[in-house]
Formats: structure tokens, sequence, C-alpha cells
């Protein structure tokens, strides 16, 4: 069972959880990191022998292109995550679809490659953007991976199926949630992010292994370039939750990261979402 493995490159100070703590204005005076440790994850890429789809910042592009190029020549795919990390439910359909173009031309460009994947900043698309889909086909997208069906105190859309789905009756987009692992009537977050590396690597083995077994379909997980980099400037003033999530095993990702690419079969997105288009259902929120 081919399984998606994504990576979410932005640095380390543009996340949600700081987003109270460093303003949008200061990034530019920051040093970057994010070239360096999507080095990281190449390299440790090819030393598993696996696949991935990164979903880049445009703003990250624009400052990177020599990294972001990498990613392309090194048989991954270049896949778009807006361009500066605002959140889909904030926008307009007409700044939305202003943003998928600025971004798209900047990793076109840097890349050298086309872009055909997109997923929201902060898993951003549920039930207060009904238009999101219909941008994302318009603008020639083949998929989308920005839904997490769940209830997150940050996110999340929890009406919405599982497993990958068709939102347009007219359009072949398909939208390819991230893994959850159903127990009873709950659903658990299972496709990365802080989980990920807070609790045990037993549990994303036991959920992606239900996922695989049980219900029989591919599991979606994502993780970020600063999660493999224990180096990173720390911010104090931030809320403790935020910095639990953000901090915690920095320093054992990278083989925690190993022993998911020895215990499933990965690859990237584009592929996952040409087979999940044979059996996905429809579903119009
Ligand atoms: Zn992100």
């Amino acid at each position: 069972m081919l399984n998606g493995l994504s990576v979410d490159v932005e640095d380390w100070f543009q996340v949600g959880a700081f987003e109270n703590t460093i303003a949008r204005s200061d990034w530019d005076g920051i040093a970057l990191r994010v070239g360096d440790n999507v080095r990281r994850v190449l390299d440790l890429f090819d030393e598993v022998g696996v696949k991935a789809t990164f979903f880049t910042l445009g703003w990250v592009a624009e400052r990177e292109p020599q990294a972001i190029r990498t990613i392309v020549e090194r048989g991954h795919e270049l896949a778009s995550h807006g361009y500066d990390h605002t959140r889909v439910f904030t926008f307009d359909p007409g700044q939305f679809a202003a943003d998928l173009k600025r971004s798209r031309a900047i990793l076109e460009d840097a890349g050298g490659a086309a872009i055909t994947g997109y997923r929201a900043p902060s898993f951003s698309i549920d039930q207060r953007t009904p238009w999101a889909h219909e941008v994302l086909a318009e603008h020639g997208y083949a998929y989308s991976s920005s839904v997490a069906p769940i209830r997150h105190d940050h996110y999340g859309w929890r009406e919405a199926p599982r497993f990958a789905f068709r939102p347009l009756a007219d359009s072949p987009l398909v939208e390819i949630p991230v893994t959850t692992a159903q127990v009873g009537e709950r659903r658990l977050a299972a496709g990365g992010g802080g989980f990920f590396r807070v609790l045990p690597y037993a549990f994303s083995r036991w959920a992606i292994a239900r996922v695989n077994c049980d219900d029989r379909r591919p599991a979606v997980f994502y993780f970020h370039p600063w999660e493999v980099d224990p180096g990173q400037p720390r911010v104090a003033d931030a809320p403790l939750r935020s910095k639990l999530r953000h901090y915690t095993n920095l320093a054992g990702m990278a083989d925690k990261l190993r022993r998911l690419a020895g215990d499933f079969h990965w690859g990237r997105m584009d592929e996952l979402a040409r087979i999940e288009a044979q059996r996905c259902v429809e579903f119009a929120p």
C-alpha cells in the first residue's frame, strides 16, 4: 500500500504556534534555516530511499531558490503551500486566487516544474471556505491535501470524509485529507505534526497500520524541515502549550522518521492522488 509522505516547507518562525509572538513584519530580519533543513531532509530521504512531496511557501522559494531546485532535481514533487502561510479561511475567493497565482509563479520559476498539488496552511480549508476547491480547480490543480477531518484547537473540519473525496461534481480535483485514526466515535490526529514527535513512535505505527489494514486506505503523513533542527533558536515568550508542541523531541525526530520509512511504503502525493482518484467518494460541503 502506497502512503503519501509530505513536508510542509516553512521556517521555524512561520508556524501558527508563534504567530502572536513573531510579527509577519519581522520575518525578513530573521536568519533563515529552512534551506539547510530542506537539504538535511533530502539527505535523510536518500538514505532511506523514499520520494515525497514538498508543499512549499512562495516566500521561502523566493529566498532559497537553490534548495527548492534541489527538491525537484532529487526526484521529489514540488507543490504549493501558499505564499506566506496566510490561512485560507481569512481570504475571500479573489484573495485566495491571487495567493495561488503568486506562489505558483515563484515555485515554478524556482523548481522548473509544473505545480499541481496544494496544501492549505494549517489545514485551513473547512466549512468556512465552501469556494476554496472551486478556486483550486479553476487554477488547474489536480489535487489538494488541505483538510484535517478532526476537531483540533487550531483547525479541523470534523464532518469531512477521512479519505480522498471529490469536492466538485464537474471537476476531477481530488482532496486527500491528512490521516486520522478512528477509535469508536473519536477521530485522532495521526498524520504527523506535534503528535508524531510528542507521543511514542508506537502510537503512529499503530495508527498507520490500522488505516492500511483495517480501513484498507493509504495514510497521509506530514512534517516540517524545522522538526529535524534541534539547534533552532528558542522563543521564550510564546505560550507554554505552543512551546511544548514545537520543541519536544526535536533531537529524536530524524530517527523516528527512519523507523517510519522502514515500517511502511511511502511515495509522492501526486502519485497517491492518481491512485485515489479511482476510488474516491463525492462530498460537497
Ligand atoms: Zn504550514
